[in-house]
């Protein structure tokens, strides 16, 4: 056997877990991804998704990418740094300045290396990276190439924030990296206090917006507009995957900053520039997000009704706040179980056990769309409340903290 093969021969966890029937991953989908998708043949009702204000499919946004693709074909092959610049790259960056209010913007190909690119260029050795212990994965593997010294804070604490930065060295450039909604948990950060300890101990300050842009904020402007504070945060960093309907990943913040980026991130120079398609289709889902206010509003209604629905069941959703919304389980071969039952009941949910969570905190991850119908919540809350009972999982309130 090759050497590779053998050593991870024994890796079957996956394995395990197809023969239990139990395994959620990489489950393909036949069909666009709206409301309801098509899986096995059959229709599900999708609540695992992060498109939220439902415009993956929308017809204006389809059109402006098939235009695109006629008019520039598929690819840009090449870097933005050397042949991959189209003008709709420029437009479209200019565009997202101004959406979230700062003075330049630049476009990475994914969400995931606009946080590595960003935060490895700009920190060094003997620099602080202060980041709250529930950050996206991107911003951790950012942090570790940026050869920084990293501290993390307890989630969203302001007292261990505080601790941390008293830690920090004060001549030295120290950057605070939070999620402006955290992706998994659902909270809204407690920027005021951030920006507070921000201006008192001298930090910088980034917030990564992939899950706020389209949701919170004027016309889904994203966190620094929920808060009013734009002029006090640094940078603001964001993803297409999620509301905007694409995918691909931007910062915007001072021309400085942004020029220095422009010329240093190496996950920008040394990677290809999104696909015509994908920039197009970015510009026109702004367009509807600004335009169709109405949706957020939708995706708001249809929020608060869950959360009433699965608070009066007495599933615990954490502090969550917004459409993303935790259903702690608190087990992981449970959430295993709960998504299965879910998935043959036509409601599709993801399974979020550990490493990704710790052991205490899996959950099954339930999300909006501005699409869903209450029709929809209400079949979809009615099933996941009979599963949570039939596996027994423990009520909200019943928690040992
Ligand atoms: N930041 C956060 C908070 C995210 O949740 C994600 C994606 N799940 C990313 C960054 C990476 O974005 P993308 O999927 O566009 O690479």
């Amino acid at each position: 056997m090759k050497i590779l093969s053998e050593r991870y021969e024994q890796y079957d966890i996956p394995q395990q877990l197809m023969a239990a029937g139990i395994y959620p991953y990489f489950r393909a989908i036949k069909s666009g991804q709206d409301s309801e998708v098509t899986i096995n043949g059959k229709g599900v009702l999708m609540f695992g998704s992060n498109s939220y204000l439902g415009l993956s499919n929308h017809p204006k946004i389809k059109e402006a990418a098939i235009k695109a693709i006629e008019k520039y074909g598929t690819s840009c092959s090449g870097s933005r740094f050397l042949n991959g610049t189209l003008d709709i790259h420029l437009e479209l960056e200019e565009k997202l300045a101004k959406l979230v209010g700062k003075d330049e913007a630049i476009c990475f190909s994914t969400g995931f290396q606009a946080n590595l690119g960003t935060i490895s260029a700009l920190c060094g050795r003997n620099e602080y990276l202060l980041l709250d212990s529930q950050d996206h994965a991107s911003i951790i593997e950012g942090s570790r190439l940026s050869l920084a010294k990293i501290l993390k804070f307890a989630h969203n604490d302001m007292a261990s924030l505080e601790s941390k930065l008293m830690l920090c060295e004060p001549d030295k450039n120290k950057l605070i990296v939070v999620d402006g909604i955290f992706s998994m948990e659902g909270d809204i950060v407690n920027l005021p206090e951030i920006v507070r300890l921000k201006e008192k101990y001298n930090a910088s300050l980034m917030v990564d917006d992939a899950h706020a842009i389209g949701v919170i904020g004027q016309n889904g402007r994203g966190t620094s507009s929920h808060f009013n504070l734009t002029q006090d945060v640094d940078l603001i960093m964001g993803t297409f995957s999620k509301s905007l309907a694409s995918i691909g990943g931007f910062i915007a913040g001072d021309k400085e900053v942004i020029n220095f980026l422009k010329h240093n991130a190496r996950a920008l120079i040394f990677s290809a520039s999104m696909p015509p398609a994908s920039v197009a289709s970015v510009s026109a889902a702004i367009d509807i997000m600004l335009n169709e206010p109405e949706r957020m509003k939708h995706l708001w209604d249809l929020t608060k009704y869950a959360h009433q629905a699965f608070i009066s069941a007495g599933i615990d959703t954490g502090k969550s706040e917004t459409p993303i919304i935790p259903l702690y389980v608190r087990d992981d071969m449970k959430v295993l179980k709960l998504a299965r039952i879910l998935l043959d009941e036509g409601i599709f949910v993801n399974p979020v056990i550990s490493p990704a969570v710790s052991k205490d905190d899996a959950m099954i991850r339930f999300s909006l769309m501005a699409t869903h119908t209450y029709e929809q919540l209400d079949v979809a809350v009615e099933k996941i409340i009979r599963a949570f009972k039939e596996l027994d999982v423990a009520p909200r309130f019943q928690r040992i903290e």
